[in-house]
């Protein structure tokens, strides 16, 4: 019996950036009165309270939800209200190399013709680099790497500029820089000691579970995972998990 349900956001609620559609709403309101269910996204708390939590109804299932912003290295429970139970984040000199390393890799070569405000953003414990700017439209985005070809090389030049550091590729545009260890399976390991749950007890659902890919580290921790190409997928999955859930309840 799965005791917890972990959505990806980006590219699997909602496209890159966007808020949920209210069907996509509705579902995990569903979702949200039979089983527990947590977002992990490299996305910062804002980006949630924006994308998620802005579109649910504001009811007593929300303490079924766990929000895990930046990969979890932040960790947020309702109980009438949502509060933070801890954040981890980088040191100074850690984010100076960082953000230099990025600006090096944009100017490498990989720079595009347009971008949409900054490209670099500072989430506290994650830096993020967004190839067209944060504010990109979303069709110019989905359309600069759908293969993660780009990202892909941009990827193994950052492996060696800061080995020190955990380089993933997510959302449309984005790479997310963390800590080592920090990765949706930090997250997940996050959800079993803070929840109680074990791994064998949870499902992963996200667009991005191939190797390289910021979902990837989830099914490598252990949880089935279900992978989806976008919101659509993600809602007949949800629609599946209610009959089972109910079935079996
Ligand atoms: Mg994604």
């Amino acid at each position: 019996m799965k005791k917890l349900i972990v959505f990806d956001l980006d590219g699997t609620l909602a496209p890159s950036k966007s808020s949920l559609d209210s069907e996509m709403a509705s579902l995990l309101h569903d979702l949200l009165g039979v089983v527990r269910a947590a977002v992990i996204s490299g996305g910062a708390w804002l980006q949630f309270e924006r994308q998620v939590l802005s579109k649910l109804k504001q009811d007593e299932r929300l303490a079924n939800l766990s929000i895990l912003p930046t990969c979890g290295t932040q960790f947020f429970q309702y109980a009438g209200q949502w509060t933070r139970l801890y954040a981890g984040d980088f040191m100074t000199g850690e984010k100076e190399k960082i953000i230099g390393s990025l600006s090096s890799v944009a100017i490498a070569g990989f720079k595009v013709e347009k971008t949409w405000g900054e490209a670099i953003e500072d989430r506290g414990s994650q830096i993020t680099y967004s190839a067209l700017g944060q504010q990109a439209p979303l069709e110019d985005k989905e359309k600069w790497d759908a293969d993660f070809a780009k990202r892909k090389k941009i990827k193994a030049i950052l492996d060696t500029l800061i080995p020190k550091f955990s380089v993933r590729l997510g959302g449309a545009t984005s790479i997310d820089v963390t800590k080592p260890g920090i990765d949706k399976a930090y997250g997940i390991k996050k959800l079993r000691e803070i929840l109680g749950i074990e791994v064998k007890e949870m499902i992963y659902v996200g667009d991005a579970l191939f190797p390289g890919g910021n979902d990837y580290p989830a099914e490598e921790a252990g949880v089935v995972s279900i992978a989806v190409r976008g919101p659509d997928d993600t809602k007949r999955v949800i629609e599946t998990m209610i009959a089972c859930l109910n079935n079996a309840g």
